[in-house]
C-alpha cells in the first residue's frame, strides 16, 4: 500500500506510548470510604490494623474439646456462637458446642465436627473420631498478621481488594483522584443516536464509544460534546474542555484537510505538540500534546476503529498512569496467528483478533474485514495482534504480540 504523506516522519507505536507516559505525572491522591473505592487505584499501602482472624476460631460446626481419642463421652458445658463467645472454659471430659467462625473457648485445643459425634440424651456427646491439637482451628493472624502490608500502592481496587481492606480493619483508603475527561467529537456529518440521516450524514458512534472507554479506564467523563467543523467552534469547545479536565479526547478533524480545525485550534490555545502521526494502521493520524497544569490532549482519528485502537494503545495507558497504576507495557501476551495477514510496508498493524486456546497455544483469528470503518470488527475481538511493518505476508503460524483492546 502506498503512503500518501511520505514526508511526515512517523514515530513507532512503542515510541508514541513512551512519549505519552513520559509526559504525565500521577494525579494527587484523596481519601475515600471503602464503599466508594471500587476500581480506584491505591495511592498508599493498606496495612493490617490487627490479626485476621482476630482470635482463634472454629473452621467447622461442632464441639470445642481437648484433643483426644475416639470413644470419649464429654459433657456439654456451654456454647460459643459466631459473635458470642462461650464465656466459660472447657476442661477434660467436657465439650462446648461451637459454630463456624466462633471463638475457641479457653482450654480447648481442637474442634470435633458435628458429624463425628453422637449426641446422647443427657446433654453429652460421644466422640466418634480421634482429634489432634489444632484440628479445625483457625489460628489468629492466619490470613493477615498485625501490621503486615496487605495491599501496596498502585493496586487497582477490585472487589477482592476492597474485602481485604475491610478485613484488615480499614474504613477509608487513599486513592488517586480520578482523571476528569472530556470527549469532543468534531464533524458536520455527525448526528445524535437515532436521528434520521440526511444526505452524507452518519451517526456519531465515537461519542459513546470514547466516553465508555474513558469511563472504563477510570475517568470521570463529562457529557460528550459535538463540535462543528468550524475553526472558532473548535477552539471554543477545546478551551472549555481544557478549563475543566485533565484529559481532552478529540475525535476527528485532526488531519490536514480544509475542514480539519483541531491542530490550528490547539496551537492557538498553547497546547504543545508531543507527536503527530504514528507508524500504525489503523490510527496513523493521531496527535498528542500537553497543556499547562499537566493536562493531556489526544487528537484521535475519526474513523471508529482507528479511534478504538489508538485509545487502547495510547490513552488507556495514560489513564492508568495518571491514577498511579503500573501502565501495562507490551507485549502483555503472545499468540500464534491463525490465518495469514498482508503486511503494511511502512506501518505496524493492529489487527482485531479473537483468541482461542488450543493445546498449550493461543491462536489469534482476525475478526473479518479490518478496514478502519468496520466497527463490527471490534465486536468479537479479544485483543489487538500487532503485525510488524514489512513486505509480503505474515504467514499463519507466526508468533504475534498482543495488546489489550481497552473496552
Ligand atoms: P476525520 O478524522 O474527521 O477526517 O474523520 C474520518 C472518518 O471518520 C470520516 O469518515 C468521518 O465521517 C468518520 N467519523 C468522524 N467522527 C466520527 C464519529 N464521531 N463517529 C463516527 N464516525 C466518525
Ligand atoms: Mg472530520
Amino acid at each position: 500500500m502506498l503512503e500518501t504523506s511520505v514526508s511526515t516522519p512517523l514515530i513507532t507505536v512503542a515510541e508514541a506510548r513512551e512519549r505519552v507516559l513520559g509526559s504525565l505525572s500521577p494525579l494527587p491522591s484523596e481519601t475515600v470510604a471503602v464503599a466508594d473505592a471500587l476500581d480506584r487505584v491505591l495511592a498508599a499501602e493498606v496495612r493490617a490494623a490487627g490479626n485476621v482472624p482476630p482470635f482463634p476460631c472454629s473452621a467447622m460446626d461442632g464441639y470445642a474439646v481437648l484433643a483426644g481419642p475416639a470413644g470419649r463421652t464429654l459433657m456439654i458445658v456451654g456454647e460459643s456462637r459466631a459473635g458470642t463467645p462461650a464465656g466459660v472454659a472447657v476442661s477434660d471430659g467436657q465439650a462446648i458446642r461451637i459454630s463456624t467462625g466462633a471463638a475457641i473457648p479457653e482450654g480447648a485445643t481442637a474442634v470435633i465436627p458435628q458429624e463425628n459425634v453422637e449426641t446422647l440424651p443427657d446433654n453429652s456427646i460421644r466422640t466418634a473420631a480421634d482429634t489432634t491439637a489444632g484440628d479445625h482451628v483457625r489460628g489468629a493472624g492466619e490470613d493477615m498478621r498485625d501490621q503486615a502490608t496487605i495491599l501496596s500502592a498502585g493496586t487497582p481496587l477490585n472487589p477482592f481488594a476492597l474485602a481485604a481492606a475491610v478485613s484488615a480493619g480499614v474504613a477509608e483508603v487513599t486513592v488517586a483522584r480520578r482523571p476528569r475527561a472530556a470527549v469532543l467529537c468534531t464533524g458536520d456529518e455527525l448526528r445524535a443516536p437515532g436521528q434520521p440521516l440526511g444526505p452524507g450524514q452518519i451517526h456519531n458512534s465515537n461519542g459513546p464509544m470514547l466516553s465508555g472507554m474513558a469511563a472504563h479506564a477510570g475517568a470521570v467523563v463529562r457529557p460528550m460534546q459535538q463540535l462543528a467543523d468550524d475553526r472558532a467552534a473548535t477552539e471554543h469547545g477545546i478551551a472549555a474542555a481544557l478549563a475543566e479536565c485533565d484529559v481532552v479526547l478529540i475525535s476527528g478533524g485532526v488531519s490536514v484537510g480544509p475542514h480539519d480545525h483541531v491542530k490550528p485550534a490547539l496551537s492557538a490555545l498553547g497546547v504543545e505538540e508531543v507527536f503527530w502521526s504514528v507508524s500504525l494502521q489503523p490510527g496513523k493520524p493521531t496527535w498528542f500534546g500537553t497543556a499547562s497544569g499537566g493536562r493531556l490532549v489526544f487528537g484521535l482519528p475519526g474513523n471508529p476503529v482507528s479511534s478504538a485502537v489508538t485509545f487502547s494503545l495510547f490513552v488507556a495507558p495514560a489513564f492508568a498512569a495518571l491514577q498511579g497504576a503500573p501502565a501495562p507495557r507490551p507485549p502483555q501476551r503472545t499468540a500464534v496467528l491463525a490465518t495469514e495477514v498482508r503486511r503494511n510496508p511502512r506501518r505496524e498493524q493492529a489487527v482485531r483478533v479473537r483468541l482461542h486456546e488450543t493445546d498449550g497455544a493461543t491462536l489469534a483469528h482476525p475478526t473479518g474485514p479490518q478496514g478502519s470503518h468496520i466497527l463490527t470488527s471490534l465486536l468479537a475481538a479479544d485483543a489487538l495482534a500487532m503485525i510488524p511493518a514489512g513486505d509480503g505476508r505474515l504467514e499463519a503460524g507466526a508468533m504475534v504480540q498482543l495488546n489489550a483492546l481497552a473496552a
